[in-house]
Parts: C-alpha cells; structure tokens; sequence
C-alpha cells in the first residue's frame, strides 16, 4: 500500500510505500520530524529505506534524523548524491535560510535496482528540476518530486536545473504513464493529480 502524508508548510509531501520492503520518500524538513514519525507509526515500525525524488532541502532536510532512527540508509538518483553529501547550493537549503546536514550514509538508487523492483518500485531518471531528479512507480501511481505538479511544473531556473530536460522528462514519464496505467500522480508539493496532469503541464513547458 502506499500512504500519503501531506507536507507542512513549505515541507514536501512525504510517502509511505509498505510492500515487501518499507520506504519512506520525501521525508521534508526536519522541523516536521517528529509529526512525520508519529504519523509512520501508525503504520509501520520499520522503514528499510529513504528515497530522496532529488537533493532539494525541502524534500532532504530530515533525511539525516530518519536515518538514525529507523537505521534506513538514504537512496538518490546518482547526479544528485554529491550534493545532498556535501550539503552544496544545489540543495537551496540557503533558500530557507538553513544550514543543512546532511545524512550519513546514501546509496544511489540504481544499487538497490532489484530490491525494489522485489517491492514492485520502479524508478525513472527525471532530470530537469534538478539533475539528478527521479521519479517513482508503485503500480498504479506516479510519484513526480517537483517534476510534475497536479496543476504544473516543477521550477527549472534553480541550480542544475534544465528546461529541454525537465519537457524531455515529462514526456517520458508521460509514454511510462500509459504503459503502467498509471491512475494517480503523486507529486512533491500540492494535491493529487490524475493522467490531466500531463495536459496541464503543457501549458508550461
Ligand atoms: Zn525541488
């Protein structure tokens, strides 16, 4: 099953997948720390992995304190792995007037490739936002990060960002979209969409 749990704030939204194995994507800031865990528990007392969509503060900035207490490397795409490590502007934790820290030990997705698929995840390269962006399979939904909103795009004018890429990557994920007959698009920021996201979308891009 996945869950959604709304992001506060200008925190992202977080997901919970529960299957085979349990992974926590987007955990936000870490001032939303403890409501998050709260909320997990509800559901599940272990989380195997965390999965970043890209290395954005919003989306990361919790990741090192969910690391220590589930135990539960961090996982991102392998473009955006030096940044997240070295905490660097790419993250526009300055942005949010934050020094961030950044988690300890992160492996880059196409590592734990088969794992996940075991857990029926399948992970897309969605460069664009950032260069090192993903996005998320679990049957029937799309998880986007900044990629791909409900209503609209991600901003493609922050560092390593790439506005051919960032079209390059919404069709793609659109032609992934129809052949997995994706029914909900989960994004990073805002409500749920359905496959109307990729018309909305072109609006924009
Ligand atoms: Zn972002």
């Amino acid at each position: 099953m996945i869950v959604r749990l709304n992001g506060i704030g200008y925190d992202s939204n977080s997901y919970l997948i529960i299957d085979k194995l349990s992974i926590l994507v987007d955990p936000g800031t870490s001032s939303n720390f403890e409501n998050l865990r709260q909320e997990i528990s509800k559901y599940t007392s272990k989380i195997d992995y965390i999965i970043n969509t890209h290395c954005h503060y919003d989306h990361t900035g919790s990741d090192y304190l969910f690391e220590e207490a589930y135990n539960a490397p961090v996982i991102i795409g392998s473009k955006d792995l030096p940044h997240l490590k070295n905490a660097d502007n790419v993250t526009v934790s300055r942005l949010f007037g934050v020094d961030m820290i950044p988690p300890k030990n992160i492996l880059v997705i196409n590592e734990v490739e088969e794992q996940l698929k075991e857990a029926n995840i399948e992970y897309i390269e969605t460069p664009g936002h950032t260069e090192g962006g993903l996005s998320l399979v679990y049957k029937d939904n799309l998880i986007t990060g900044d990629t791909l909103f409900a209503y609209g795009v991600g901003r493609h004018d922050l560092p390593t960002g790439n506005i051919a890429e960032l079209r390059d990557s919404i069709n793609s994920l659109e032609r992934v979209a129809y052949s997995k007959k994706i029914v909900n698009i989960l994004p990073g920021h805002g409500e749920t969409g359905d496959m109307s996201a990729f018309a909305n979308a072109t609006m924009f891009i």
